[in-house]
């Protein structure tokens, strides 16, 4: 099955790995006296044990479990033979509040924590692994990225799309570097007002439905030669 999922997270790219299992995660129990404010994380909970949750956090659980179980359970099988994301699933994430976890509830998100979107993706994780990344992509990557270093514009203009119907995409594996950012190939060429971007992408989540991509590119190769 991992295979198929890996397929359907990144069809044309991911068609010959080999089935194999998930290791399960053991986080250990972590009791630490800093705040989340000393380390600049945004309305975040106070750091304490991840395995004792407050009552509003087991309630979040326990909400996304029903809406795993009712609304992406039945449609796991299908998904992976057809190797892709039934628009519906998309929709359910949106319509409960899932794709804008940390967006601020001026922009229509749901204004909670950083931690919160890891509940979400673990829960979802139980059920689907290709839907939880799909929402880890879009919550901590995509909207994260808009929340902190986008313009005032570009936050009014993107983040209420982002949190309400508006699936992002985060672009920038390539085949040579993978994740090395440093290494990668496709470069931004300034032309005007423009960046005209040249080169190709690999791996990439959540591209064949999403309204948005932020996509790396190198504006001056000779920095890192
Ligand atoms: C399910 C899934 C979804 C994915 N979705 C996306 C996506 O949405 N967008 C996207 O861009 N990519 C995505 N990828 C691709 C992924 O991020 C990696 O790029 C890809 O798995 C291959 O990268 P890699 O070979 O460099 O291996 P990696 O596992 O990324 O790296 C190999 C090792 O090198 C280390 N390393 C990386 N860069 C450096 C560096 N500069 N200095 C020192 N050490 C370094 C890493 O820590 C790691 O230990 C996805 C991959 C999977 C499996």
């Amino acid at each position: 099955m991992f295979s198929k999922v890996l397929c359907r997270l990144v069809p044309r790219t991911l068609s010959c790995i080999q089935r194999r299992t998930t290791p399960s995660l053991a986080l250990p129990s972590r009791k630490l006296s800093i705040q989340a404010s000393d380390l600049g994380v945004h309305n975040e909970r106070a750091i304490g044990p991840v395995d004792v949750l407050s009552s509003e956090e087991q309630m979040l659980k326990d909400t996304v479990a029903k809406v795993a179980a009712e609304k992406v359970l039945p449609l796991v099988s299908k998904m992976d033979s057809e190797s892709e994301m039934d628009p519906s699933v998309i929709q359910a994430m949106f319509d409960n509040g899932l794709m804008g976890v940390e967006i601020e509830a001026e922009y229509g998100g749901t204004d909670s924590s950083f931690f919160a979107s890891i509940l979400v993706i673990e829960e979802l994780a139980k059920v689907d692994p290709s839907v939880s990344v799909m929402c880890d992509v879009h919550n901590t990557l995509i909207n994260n990225i808009f929340r902190k270093y986008a313009s005032q514009e570009l936050k009014e203009k993107y983040l209420p799309q982002l949190a309400t119907n508006m699936l992002g995409s985060f672009c920038l594996s390539e085949v040579e570097s993978g994740s090395d950012a440093f290494a990668m190939k496709t470069a931004a060429v300034q032309k005007g007002d423009s960046f005209i971007l040249n080169g190709t992408k690999m791996w990439i989540s959540n591209s064949a439905e999403a309204g948005v991509f932020i996509v790396f590119a190198n504006a001056n190769p000779a920095a890192v030669s």
